[in-house]
């Protein structure tokens, strides 16, 4: 196997060696299991199946195996195991490293895995490893239920939540990963697990914030909770320092019902912005209270005394905190660089914000943005030793992020994001599922040190031979 970089991003990629005759040959077997369901690079349909959200990379898989269940999971691991061909998992294909475009290797589609289940009376979401978190909440949302994700509906479900799941009701009731009551995963060997509190409980342990690195998830079990209302939307201020520092600061010293989101970016045309913003920088909050509008009001009140140009917040019901927010459809090259900055209820100041507006001035055409998600309530309160997402005690988590339409503008991107973020202070600690890049000091920056080792050794436990390795890779060994 060898390793390679790309012109897209800097994570480990690997690949494999054997010849096309012998990949045919390596590939026999699953193609019998799945028809026309296994894609190569000569099938109708593999530029479609293998393209990922994030644009411009250029790695092309061997093969996109679209597997319906686990007894297909476990034949595909088995395909690649025998044929030491690598191996990528690919859900809502929404990952900032584009870990499912593994030049050469095996790519395990769950796409059609998208069944989902609400037990109302248990209160207890089912979801299919393939299935996007808008389906889910839709479904959750018919029956006044919610478990909390991101902020994005086309982000997969399971991807999303094995590495954190930071969003519109994470103050309020924990990340996602604190709301995963259990999973079946099919492991490297094939034997089909279960992992909750009682049944593998170290695999449970690892599989809420250590990623794709333990095995395929087939099935996750989410907490619902009663949601008929939230009291949410956008708000939009022209990006004056004073101002924004004053959002942060509402935002940090608010209570925990209260979760959401800034960006910081000069408007682009779109029809969500007010036309007025067309171009300016601005401050655009999403912002979300998990309860009535009488409820919000006195909450928001720091908000609105900021006067802002735009004010969509109002009584609704959650599943439209997903509707109408525009951005790009995904495709287009693009890069990001995160870190937490701050702890407890901090705020950045004045001057944070000052720099913060200049960089967005001076950012390259596309969407660039610094975003800011405020952590504290509920994500705090949850022991960091529970999960393995464990840096708990961020008072921000903090994003510089941009796409361009043109792949030749990615250079100049990358360029604008790595002095924004060291202008601001971010890097470091940080968040996962946020990091575009995966390497090594990636991986200790996502975890600290106890829960890295502790990682490992469930990984020895269960993927000894590491095959689950196109992720932000626990190795087994140091
Ligand atoms: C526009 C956008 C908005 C986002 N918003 C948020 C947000 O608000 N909050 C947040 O927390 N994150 C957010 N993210 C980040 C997102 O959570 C991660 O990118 C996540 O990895 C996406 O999962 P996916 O299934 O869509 O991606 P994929 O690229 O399909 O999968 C990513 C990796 O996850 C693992 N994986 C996925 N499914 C499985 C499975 N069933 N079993 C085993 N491993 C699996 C694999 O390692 C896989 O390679 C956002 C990303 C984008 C691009």
């Amino acid at each position: 196997m060898a390793t390679q970089d790309t012109p897209g991003t800097t994570s480990t990629t690997s690949t494999t060696d054997l010849s096309p005759e012998a990949l045919d040959r390596a590939l026999a077997p699953l193609a019998a299991a799945l028809g026309d369901r296994l894609l190569t690079p000569a099938s109708d349909g593999f530029a479609d199946a293998a393209a990922v959200f994030m644009g411009g990379a250029e790695r092309t898989p061997a093969a996109v195996a679209r597997v319906r269940d686990a007894d297909e999971v476990a034949t595909a691991l088995a395909v690649a195991h025998d044929a030491g061909l690598p191996v990528a998992v690919r859900a809502g294909g929404h990952n900032l490293a584009r870990h499912s475009l593994l030049d050469g290797g095996l790519v395990l589609d769950l796409r059609l895995m998208d069944g989902v289940e609400i037990d109302r009376d248990a209160g207890v979401g089912r979801a299919q490893g393939g299935v996007l978190a808008g389906d889910y909440i839709v479904a959750a949302g018919e029956h006044g239920l919610a478990t909390g994700f991101g902020d994005t509906g086309g982000v997969g479900l399971t991807g999303l939540a094995l590495g954190g799941g930071i969003g519109y009701l994470s103050r309020a009731h924990g990340l996602t990963v604190d709301n995963v009551l259990g999973a079946e995963v099919v492991l490297a060997d094939g034997r089909v697990v279960r992992a909750d509190a009682d049944e593998n409980p170290d695999l449970y342990w690892a599989l809420r914030g250590g990623g794709g690195n333990f095995g395929v998830v087939t099935e996750i079990e989410l907490r619902l909770r009663e949601l008929p209302v939230v009291t949410g939307g956008m708000f939009v201020w022209p990006a004056e320092p004073a101002t924004l520092a004053g959002v942060l600061t509402a935002l940090a010293e608010a209570p925990a019902e209260l979760s959401g989101m800034v960006n910081v970016l000069v408007a682009p045309p779109l029809p969500m912005l007010p036309a007025e913003a067309h171009g300016k920088p601005i401050v655009m909050a999403l912002v979300c209270f998990a309860g009535p509008a009488d409820q919000a009001e006195a909450v928001y009140a720091p908000l609105r005394a900021l006067a802002p140009v735009h004010d969509s917040v109002g009584e609704i019901a959650y599943p439209e905190m997903f509707a109408g927010v525009g951005g790009p459809e995904g495709g287009m090259p693009g890069d990001a660089r995160t870190g937490f900055l701050g702890d407890g209820a901090w705020a950045p100041d004045e001057a944070w914000a000052t720099a913060a507006v200049g960089a967005v001035l001076g950012a390259p055409p596309g969407v660039a943005a610094v975003n800011l998600r405020p952590m504290g309530g509920a994500i705090a309160d949850a022991d960091p030793a529970d999960t393995a997402f464990a840096h708990r005690d961020a008072a921000w988590m903090v994003t510089v992020q941009g796409m361009t339409p043109e792949l030749d503008g990615l250079a100049g991107l990358r360029e604008w994001i790595t002095s924004t973020a060291d202008t601001l202070g971010v890097g470091g600690r940080g968040y996962v599922n946020f990091m575009s890049t995966a390497t090594e000091e990636d991986v200790r920056n996502a975890y600290p040190e106890a829960t890295l080792a502790r990682l490992r050794e469930v990984k020895r436990a269960y993927d000894p031979g590491n095959l689950f390795a196109s992720n932000h890779n626990v190795t087994p060994q140091v």
